[in-house]
């Protein structure tokens, strides 16, 4: 049986842990999770250890980036299955705090991203997402203090958002984006994919198809607005309550009217039945 990666729940535990291999001299990965790992995340660890000498999995469902109306209650929550599953890839460290250690009472400080954070995709949504992310990300890397932080481009806003910060924190660390991993029909690994019907999974892939789609014709030149408006029609027409479809610059998330205006991203979410489900493209 693979060695079980040292699992620790206070900060004190934690530290001793980091201390030992900084002694060592090691560099640190940290790759920050909500549990119930996949595929992608594991593929977030591996490039992760190609980095660094030691990799440090964060698993945290994370209070602060829900709204009460959202599943923070129902979000699956399997820290033995993900434990097992670090210890094949033979993770090192897994930093599992409750919300008691990571928000102790009197907890009354937050980090507010800007920049990318307000462009109007994800945030238009879920107004308390990214101040959550960023605050939790934050207290993240200062409690792991790691040389490096694994991020999936499938949460690309996230990914943007984290890069700024990490930058105008000066916090001494390199955050990597790293390709998303997905299914065989091109769906985008997600934990959020059990709470899919089999009719449900059956339509989600239009949400590729469409980025894929859509990016092959502006790349060759087609007008955007009238791309994106037809692959609007096409999500809705799969059941899909859309929440966005956007082409946007790919470092800033600002808007473009045109292929020459930058590297372009496609991002787009949207609900079928009661998942929400998201997912971004190069142009
Ligand atoms: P989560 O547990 O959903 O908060 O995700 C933790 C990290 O895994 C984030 O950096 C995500 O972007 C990343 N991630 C989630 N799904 C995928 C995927 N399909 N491929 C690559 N990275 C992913």
């Amino acid at each position: 049986m693979a060695k079980r990666p040292t699992v620790v729940h206070t900060i004190t535990a934690l530290r001793r842990a980091i201390a030992a291999y900084r002694k060592a001299g090691d560099t640190v990965a940290l790759v920050p999770t909500m549990g119930a790992l996949h595929r992608g995340h594991l593929a977030l660890v591996r490039a992760g250890q190609q980095r660094a000498d030691r990799v440090v999995v964060s698993i945290f469902v994370n209070p602060t980036q829900f709204a009460p109306h959202e599943d923070f209650g129902s979000y699956p929550r399997t820290l033995k299955s993900d434990v097992a599953a670090l210890a094949d890839i033979k993770a090192d460290l897994v930093w599992a705090p409750s919300a008691a250690v990571m928000y102790p009472q009197g907890f009354a400080t937050r980090v507010a991203p800007e920049g990318a954070a307000l462009a109007g995709l994800e945030d238009k949504f879920r107004p308390h997402f990214f101040g959550g992310v960023a605050t939790v990300v934050a207290k993240l890397f200062t409690q792991v203090t790691p040389d490096y932080a694994m991020f999936g481009q499938k949460d690309y806003q996230q990914l943007r958002v984290v890069t700024q910060m990490a930058r105008d924190l000066d916090l001494p660390l390199k955050v990597v984006g790293m390709p998303t991993v997905r299914e065989k029909d091109g769906l985008a690994l997600s934990s959020r994919n059990v709470y899919l019907s089999e009719l449900e999974r059956g339509h989600a892939p239009v949400l590729v198809r469409t980025l894929k789609d859509s990016a092959t014709r502006i790349k060759a030149g087609e007008p955007i607005e009238m791309v994106l408006e037809e692959g609007r029609a096409k999500i809705t027409q799969a059941e899909f309550a859309l929440d966005y479809l956007e082409a946007r610059h790919a470092l800033t998330l600002a808007t473009v009217a045109a292929l020459k205006s930058g590297p372009i991203r496609l991002l787009v979410a949207a609900k079928i039945g009661k998942t929400r489900l998201i997912d971004n493209l190069a142009v």
